[in-house]
């Protein structure tokens, strides 16, 4: 009890809810993993694809990292991620087109609109996961 105190101010609160955050999906995808493949593959689990929209409010470099730190403890040490970031595709209410956001300014770049509607890019999921094949090489 006495020393709860002393780790309390480790980190800027704002920066301990971002880290809390992708470790939350980091074990949200963890547990995706361990419903997908049997529980005697763990240690062969070498690669987990996910996609992420740009827009899903996630940092990839913080999820990697959280998610490498809780694998390596787990009966998955050698899993990692492979991050495909997916970018936020908008409908603009006012012309009707479809476009790319490079990056998320909401204007239409073709009417100069600002009444969007975000049709791709919220993306959060376990495309793939690759096992090491004992018969053959290690990808
Ligand atoms: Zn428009």
């Amino acid at each position: 009890m006495k020393n709860e105190a002393k780790t309390q101010y480790l980190c800027h609160p704002r920066l301990r809810f971002v880290i809390m955050h992708e470790l939350g999906i980091a074990q949200n995808i963890m547990e995706i993993v361990r419903q997908s493949v049997p529980e005697g593959l763990a240690r062969d689990i070498r690669k987990i694809r996910v996609r992420v929209g740009q827009f899903a409010g996630v940092v990839p470099d913080s999820l990697d990292f959280c998610f490498g730190v809780m694998a390596g403890e787990s009966e998955m040490p050698r899993a990692a991620l492979l991050i495909e970031e997916v970018p936020t595709a908008c409908r603009c209410r006012g012309c009707g087109r479809e476009f790319e956001m490079e990056e998320l300014v909401f204007l239409c770049p073709h009417c100069g609109g600002t009444d969007l509607e975000v049709i791709s890019g919220k993306e959060l999921e376990v495309v793939d996961i690759e096992l090491v094949d004992h018969g053959g090489e290690a990808l």
